[in-house]
């Protein structure tokens, strides 16, 4: 029989997989998607967040265990679980060897690319170099890939996984023939369930003006994360679950990106260089808060709040230059009142909003690369700090939607990555990626922090699935230490 069933395409499964098959594990992976876009949300990401007590490789200074917690404890609002926290943050200072090993290649951060050069280290061609560089080693480790293989549903009997049932389609979609697959142990890495509109609409229910805001969100990745198993896992085996519905990675996006895919091209980066007003032209929000790869995740649900689910971010041409350009242009107007109209937006309020921020603006030194002490005064909401007066034509408009990264509802899980049944952990059932990353992130996100959840809970999983499928009588070695995983 098969050792280790790997479901999910993604970072965290091919990390699960290779994990362990070099364990000396048989390892067959299933991947939803057709070949050409494999790799999930993966494929979109460009890097992740890592410690270090000293300069390592491409990244400068230090970012120890201690500062990397703090940060996830404030974005979490204190919604995680601290020992899986902190062995994933581990984890991040000493998995990349491995990674190169399998063929990932790293570069500094570029200008521009939001104050990461010391805590995040970049994947060379992005995300989808780096799925492509571990499906070469899967292949070349003779790991079985199969795609358009989406699996349905999993047998699971008093705790144990038995079977995943799997349908083969061929290029169009279509169902060629489904399949019973057995295995010894089992991990499940296919996503959270952004891509399922149904299910968010109904996660999200209506807003108090009688709206669903989730028909204006749009799915900033993959479009095959439908959530199939985490339902499977959640309604039909009753597995422990963490998380709430309603709470994802959100970050505001152009709005004309497209429903699904548009990936970090669409991100609106210059929110902290300038005001945000919703469809009714008013401000809603502290725009200067804090550094932006501490903030944008939170702007999506702020938007999402708002009537209509729509915002409108407001610079003047002071701001060009101090952010990564999004692919498509803004809206252009000599004068404010120009721009208002170019929008759709009441211009009179739209002036009222602008010239009440502008008075606001108290004088200070303007750092965009320190919290610096550009601050407003008597205005609500306030502008914690890079708060300059709009005042420097031409001025640019950039509509903005929700964007879902993905979601945090998934499995309870341990240091061990096991999915848990009535509070006891499965033998042979393991849980890696987003299915899991809500035990992480209640809530909040610091950039790059989804890779390093994934590589650090992929290889656990898969060293942990080898283990219990090589050593079946024992189940997993209970004096092994997952601190172990650093050596390899
Ligand atoms: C635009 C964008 C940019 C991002 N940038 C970053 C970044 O720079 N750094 C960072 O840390 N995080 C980033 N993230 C988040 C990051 O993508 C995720 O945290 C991470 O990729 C999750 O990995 P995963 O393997 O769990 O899921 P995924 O990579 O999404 O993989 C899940 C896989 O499971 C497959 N699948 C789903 N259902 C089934 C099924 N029923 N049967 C079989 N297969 C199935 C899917 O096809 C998919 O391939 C970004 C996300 C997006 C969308």
């Amino acid at each position: 029989m098969l050792d280790v069933l790997v479901i999910g395409g993604g970072n965290a499964a091919l990390c699960a997989a290779l994990m362990a098959k070099e364990r000396g594990a048989s390892v067959r992976l299933l991947e939803s998607s057709p070949k050409e876009w494999r790799g999930g949300n993966s494929m979109h990401t460009r890097n992740l967040r890592c410690m270090h007590d000293a300069p390592q490789d491409v990244l400068v200074d230090a970012y120890t265990e201690e500062e990397f917690w703090q940060d996830l404890l404030k974005v979490t609002g204190g919604l995680t679980n601290e020992h899986l926290a902190r062995i994933a943050i581990r984890a991040s200072s000493t998995c990349r060897p491995w990674m190169v090993k399998h063929g990932v290649r790293f570069q500094p951060s570029l200008s521009g690319a939001l104050h990461t050069a010391r805590t995040n280290a970049f994947f060379m061609g992005g995300g989808k170099a780096l799925v492509n560089a571990y499906f070469r080693s899967a292949e070349a480790l003779g790991i079985q890939i199969e795609y358009n293989a989406e699996v349905t549903r999993i047998e699971v009997e008093s705790g144990e996984f038995k079977a995943a049932h799997v349908k083969h389609k061929n290029a169009l979609g279509e169902l060629v023939r489904e399949e019973r697959i057995q295995a010894k142990t089992c991990v499940m890495a296919c996503g959270g369930f952004e891509s399922n509109i149904d299910w968010l609409r109904e996660a999200w229910g209506q807003n108090e003006w009688g709206e669903y805001p989730v028909d204006n969100f749009l799915i900033r990745g993959t479009r095959f994360n439908q959530g199939v198993l985490i339902k499977n896992l959640q309604d039909d085996h009753h597995a422990d679950m963490i998380g709430d519905p309603t709470q994802a990675h959100m970050v505001a996006i152009d709005a004309r990106a497209p429903l699904y895919d548009g990936g970090i091209c669409t991100r609106i980066d210059c929110v902290s260089l300038g005001i945000v007003v919703n469809t009714q032209a008013k401000r809603f929000y502290d725009e200067g808060e804090d550094f932006w790869p501490k903030r944008y995740a939170i702007w999506g649900r702020l938007v999402a709040l708002q009537p209509g689910q729509r915002a409108y971010s407001i610079i003047d041409s002071k701001a060009i230059g101090r952010f990564m350009p999004p692919v498509f242009p803004g809206t252009k107007a000599d004068t404010l009142e120009e721009l208002a109209q170019k929008i759709g937006l009441d211009v009179q309020t739209f002036m009222q909003t602008v010239n009440d921020y502008n008075q606001a603006v108290r004088p200070g030194n303007f750092d965009h690369t320190v919290l610096d002490d550009c601050a407003t005064q008597g205005v609500t909401p306030v502008k914690s700090h890079w708060a300059r007066k709009i005042d420097t034509g031409p001025y640019f408009a950039y509509a903005v939607q929700p964007g879902v990264t993905f979601t945090y509802l998934g499995l309870k899980t341990d240091d061990r990555a096991r999915v848990y049944f009535n509070s006891k952990p499965s033998r042979n059932l393991f849980v890696a990626g987003e299915m899991m990353a809500g035990n992480v992130l209640g809530k909040g996100y610091t950039a790059g922090v989804g890779m390093t959840i994934g590589t650090a809970f992929g290889r656990i999983a898969g060293d942990q699935a080898a283990s219990a499928a090589l050593a079946p009588e024992s189940g997993v070695n209970p004096n092994e230490n997952i601190e172990h995983l650093a050596a390899h």
